[in-house]
């Protein structure tokens, strides 16, 4: 068998230079090409593509990925993504500026080991398009810890870095000021919305979509930020082993003596929503994240009164609220949220434990709960570091947003956490899936289309892939008036303590014969079961109506738009005011907000030419080198990659060489089978006209590539600045 490939082989090569004479350049990728059909298991470490595994099965992906990751090769092309494994431990070499200086001048990058800069290098030329300026998304996806928010800031960093205004059109300071201040969105990013998790220390709890604005020479002249599902619970609630956000930490490590008197919070108090702050991580930085606000343009008056809130919040924590409903008792604590928070104490008080009742035009004062209290407590902190977080990334992009008539287009970079299937799942995993689903389908949509259109461009056969439609999923969750989010909508809006079995009786009934969705009837717990595209996901029911209305008593609004502090006055007057149809934040619910945000994205993400990469986590523990196949697999199944590989296979670039190849096989074969001379030359005709077919597809993408590279420095772009 193995001496018939052989002969094959020289057949091919014999073929090749005697029919084509081939460019000499590509005679070495050819010869790698025919290497790829030897399943040689030694080999499988120099597989650049997935699409050359031969057969494309889950258990071929994972042990080329796998001998890869053995040789610290951590990127590996799938057709039209990009693989990325995390290694959990730094490679500075890899990431150098001469690196990037070498894919930023390279001709062809493409023609190099894949990399996470030749991806930001082809979007980058492809803004410029051949016709007209395209807008490029750079989509980086998978689980929590896989290396999401790492490339992202990798993508960021390359582009601050070749795309940096030249010093000879402005001054050296207005250069070092715009890119060092996009690049500083990401340390307050990360100290107000990450936090460590038992998957990542440095875990973001928010979905972010960047958009890097370039000019019409194409450099970085402005950035601004997207950001989505911010995952409020943590502040008052975090599972153990887990912390708060990373900000609280960094204050009570990092403050000065002064500081912590202003913010009483003295060396060794304890702060219950604070645990394990024993635990000492690279990200507690508080000095890095105040150099980055000031970098920012936030001032110091303005950080006095973030710090504040925060510190008010803590002391909310510390609040407990006694059975007997007393509400005349004061508590010290009471006084010192109240001082920080900048509200009068007794009315703090009155907010917690009393409730107003609307009777008709009569209001009726009744006693809260203990239960009650608390969760109120909660409610007041979460929509306080809610709205907070909001109001910075406003400012953040006030700051770095370039005026509209500066920028022409954007390359966007979108870290979203991947598919999620825990043990226990809820209204935010719904949402994340939700996403996933929508992202995937318009991964498969966009892919196909390109390669339908580039069949029908090139007058070849179109042959279709088959590829799992997601729409009858997202049809299950997002169709209206009968669809997951819908009923959820509907029984959020009912004025009465919700019941999770009335809401799964509902489910049923409705969507009872809806193939997407199941139930375990010997299951006591209320919940569903939605099959995703990435696989059954069981979400619990308890809880999930409450969190979808994610209400904030009245009082509590009223309470913070009569606070003294600027800034809280501010982000409670704002939010009522700029959105009077829904009555601002009591009214509208999460997945209402959540399916907006994430419509928006997609018509921006369906305007771009997208770039896919899938971010892989190697192991559980974030041990550095350890690769744990059933880990492994698993991520694979979630993103879909088996099918990512066909898909791409049937259109792309190399799947022209794959099928030059095949056809090659073909007539070594044919030339060595016993046949009719008329049958031979039928067969070989029709072969070299496949061939001539392939062959010019696969030059027309490398001139492409090479007048792109071409015009950008014909247009005089500065290549690489320094
Ligand atoms: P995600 O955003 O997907 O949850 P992160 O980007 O925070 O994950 O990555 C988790 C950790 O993995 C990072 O803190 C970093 O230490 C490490 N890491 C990720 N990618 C790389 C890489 N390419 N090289 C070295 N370390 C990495
Ligand atoms: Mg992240």
């Amino acid at each position: 068998m193995f001496d018939t490939f052989l002969k094959a082989k020289n057949t091919i090569k014999g073929f090749v230079q005697k029919v084509h004479s081939p460019h000499p350049a590509l005679n070495d990728s050819l010869e790698g090409d025919i290497q790829a059909f030897l399943i040689d298991e030694d080999q499988l470490h120099t597989y650049d593509d997935l699409t050359k595994v031969n057969p494309v099965t889950p258990t071929t992906v994972l042990k080329c990925l796998q001998a890869r990751y053995s040789v610290k090769v951590f990127y590996t092309n799938a057709g039209c993504t990009l693989v990325a494994l995390n290694p959990f431990q730094p490679f500075p070499d890899l990431y150098s500026l001469d690196v990037m200086k070498e894919y930023h001048c390279a001709p062809q990058p493409q023609e190099f080991k894949p990399h996470i800069f030749i991806v930001a290098e082809e979007a980058y030329r492809n803004v410029q398009g051949q016709l007209e300026p395209v807008n490029q998304s750079l989509v980086v996806s998978g689980e929590s810890g896989a290396g999401k928010t790492w490339t992202s800031r990798c993508l960021m960093k390359y582009y601050a870095t070749v795309a940096a205004s030249s010093s000879v059109l402005k001054s050296q300071d207005t250069v070092e000021r715009i890119e060092r201040r996009v690049l500083d969105s990401n340390p307050i990013m990360e100290a107000f919305g990450n936090a460590c998790t038992l998957r990542n220390n440095n875990s973001s709890r928010f979905g972010k979509y960047i958009q890097l604005q370039l000019d019409r020479c194409q450099l970085l002249v402005g950035a601004s930020v997207q950001t989505y599902l911010l995952e409020k619970t943590r502040v008052a609630c975090q599972l153990a082993n887990e912390r708060n956000f990373h900000i609280f930490y960094q204050m009570m490590k990092g403050a000065t003596d002064e500081q912590r008197k202003e913010w009483k919070m003295p060396c060794g108090q304890h702060f219950v929503w604070l645990p394990n702050s024993e635990k000492t991580l690279e990200e507690d930085c508080f000095l890095e994240t105040v150099a980055a606000m000031v970098h920012l343009g936030i001032n110091a008056e303005r950080q006095r009164q973030i710090f504040k809130i925060l510190a008010g919040i803590l002391q909310l924590g510390n609040l407990n609220f006694s059975s007997s409903t007393d509400e005349s008792q004061p508590c010290n604590l009471d006084e010192q949220a109240a001082e920080l928070l900048c509200v009068p104490a007794e009315e703090l008080q009155m907010c917690f434990r009393v409730r107003t009742l609307k009777a008709g035009k009569q209001s009726v004062l009744k006693p809260c709960s203990q239960a009650e209290c608390s969760m109120r407590r909660d409610c007041l902190a979460k929509a306080i570091y809610a709205q907070l977080f909001e109001w910075l990334v406003t400012f953040i992009n006030n700051s770095i947003c370039a005026g509209t008539s500066t920028w022409c287009n954007f390359i966007g970079v979108l870290d979203v956490y991947g598919f999620e299937c825990f043990q226990i799942n809820n209204l935010e995993q719904l949402c994340i899936n939700y996403a996933n689903e929508k992202l995937q389908q318009h991964f498969v949509a966009h892919y196909l289309r390109a390669q339908q259109e580039e069949y029908v461009s090139e007058g070849l056969e179109w042959s279709f892939v088959k590829y799992k439609d997601n729409q009858s999923c997202l049809d299950l969750l997002e169709r209206s008036p009968v669809g997951v989010f819908s009923l959820l909508n509907e029984e959020s809006r009912l004025n009465r303590a919700s019941d999770p079995k009335t809401f799964r009786v509902r489910l049923e009934k409705e969507l009872g014969d809806n193939a997407n969705i199941s139930w375990d009837k010997f299951s006591k717990e209320p919940h569903f079961t939605v099959a995703h595209y990435a696989g059954k996901v069981n979400y619990q029911m308890e809880g999930m109506v409450e969190k979808n209305k994610d209400p904030v008593p009245p009082e509590l609004i009223n309470l913070l738009q009569k606070s003294d502090s600027p800034l809280l006055h501010q982000i409670f007057t704002d939010s009522e005011t700029e959105n009077p149809t829904t009555k601002g934040l009591s009214k509208v619910t999460v997945v209402s907000k959540f399916k907006n945000s994430l419509e928006s994205l997609m018509k921006i993400l369906h305007s771009t030419t997208p770039h896919y990469t899938r971010c892989i986590k190697p192991n559980p523990d974030c041990n550095p080198m350890s690769f744990k196949k059933e880990e492994v697999i698993m991520q694979l199944e979630a993103c879909g990659i088996v099918e990512t590989i066909h898909i791409s296979a049937a259109g792309f670039p190399i799947r022209a060489l794959w099928s030059f190849f095949g056809v090659l096989t073909c007539v070594a074969v044919v030339s060595q089978l016993d046949l009719l001379e008329d049958q031979r030359k039928k067969i070989l005709s029709q072969c070299a006209f496949s061939i001539q077919c392939c062959w010019q597809r696969y030059q027309r993408r490398r001139c492409h590539a090479r007048q792109q590279s071409a015009t950008l420095i014909q247009a005089g772009k500065p290549l690489m600045p320094w």
